[in-house]
């Protein structure tokens, strides 16, 4: 007879999330968005709004933060997660999370997290010199304790997450040694077989793992003033586009299809054969202009993000925020049982059950 465990047998987990620091853009989309709104059948999906890692560049601005969080959850509904099949976990509604991240600080050197390229990359393109506040760098560790509280096996993120990713591995594999007695030479997928608590989770990068902003340098990035949002129009998405800067000039010369408005090309054209024909005329410099590439680019971005607009805007209609903050009272009850369950397991294993 065939068996019909697979039907029931629990689906691996997913955690990711945005930090509600402006709204989302076409980079998230490749980035990660675009795996959420895919795997979510296949895995038990967690999505997560870092909000209070919004406080770590915005302590004073709390109504802007609250404002954003909702932005964001609009910006995921819009984008197709489906509230019937993810969580959405509010990370300041599940206190476990930071519980965990004060473990998981002590479990990894100071030096060890100030070195995380990704962080030093972000004090530099975020311009917070020395300024920054001590909890800036601890969202690094905060970002592990996100992960690693529902326990999953896959990350679906940008590239330049893949070194928070590391540092979580690292720390998991930490925490399995100190306090469950894994031995450290145990392969990573082997850790839970072994008495491990924490699955080492492995990161997965979309199909485009660093999108380049419209100022044709910097990642794009919701804090730098480059996006192109989710929710910009038809004339928002052409004059952006328009400005994606090449330094080509002449038409009849051969164009470097490395540049960022072919990253675009290849990133948001459907046709492949399109794209095809685009860079072999632009490297042959055959009468094409940046104009022209540039007006194909900016149909395809609105061919991909009118949709999404479509059912956005039946969330922003007057009256609707209720649906979100139902969503969020539900899906935050869902995401503090999963949460409880291995944070009564970490207290378990460092013990810290007194009161029982
Ligand atoms: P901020 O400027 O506040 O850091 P951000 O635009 O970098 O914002 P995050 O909230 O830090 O966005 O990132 C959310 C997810 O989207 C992460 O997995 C990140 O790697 C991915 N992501 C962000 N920007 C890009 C991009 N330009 N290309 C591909 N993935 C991206
Ligand atoms: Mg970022």
């Amino acid at each position: 007879m065939p068996s019909t465990s697979t039907s029931t047998a629990p689906r691996a987990r997913i955690l990711t999330g945005d930090t509600p620091s402006g709204k989302l853009h076409i980079g998230h989309w490749v980035g990660s968005l675009e795996n959420r709104a895919r795997l979510q059948d296949a895995y038990e999906c967690y999505f997560l709004i870092a909000n209070l890692h919004a406080f770590t560049t915005r302590a004073d601005q709390p109504s802007e933060i609250a404002r954003d969080t909702l932005e964001i959850l609009k910006d995921w509904l819009a984008a197709g997660i489906d509230p019937e099949r993810a969580t959405v976990v509010v990370q300041s509604e599940v206190p476990a999370i930071t519980e965990l991240t004060w473990h998981l600080s002590m479990l990894l050197p100071f030096n060890r997290v100030m070195r995380n390229p990704t962080l030093k990359d972000e004090l530099d393109v975020k311009g917070l010199g020395d300024k920054y506040s001590f909890g800036f760098p601890l969202y690094a560790v905060g970002q592990c304790a996100d992960i690693l509280t529902f326990r999953p096996a896959l990350v679906p993120v940008g590239e330049d997450q893949l070194a928070h990713i590391e540092m979580c591995r690292e720390v998991a594999r930490r925490f399995n040694h100190t306090y469950c007695g894994v031995d450290p030479a145990t392969p990573d997928a082997e850790h839970v077989a072994a008495g491990g608590l924490l699955p080492i989770p492995e990161g997965l990068v979309g199909r485009v793992g660093r999108l380049v902003g419209v100022d044709g340098t910097q990642k794009m990035s919701k804090s730098l003033g480059n996006a192109i949002y989710l929710t910009d129009t038809t004339a928002q998405i052409k004059k952006k586009v328009a400005q994606i800067y090449t330094g080509r000039v002449d038409t009849n010369a051969p164009g470097d299809t490395n540049n960022a408005l072919f990253q675009y090309v290849r990133s948001f054209i459907t046709d492949p054969a399109r794209v095809a024909e685009l860079e072999d005329r632009y490297r042959r410099g055959d009468a094409i202009g940046d104009g022209h590439v540039k007006v194909e680019v900016a149909a395809a971005i609105d061919a991909l993000l009118a949709p999404m607009r479509e059912r956005r805007a039946r969330f922003d209609a007057p009256g609707r925020e209720d649906i979100l903050h139902d969503i969020i009272r539900t899906h935050s009850a869902r995401a503090n049982t999963a949460a409880a369950e291995t944070l009564g397991r970490v207290r378990e294993a460092m013990k810290l059950r007194f009161v029982r």
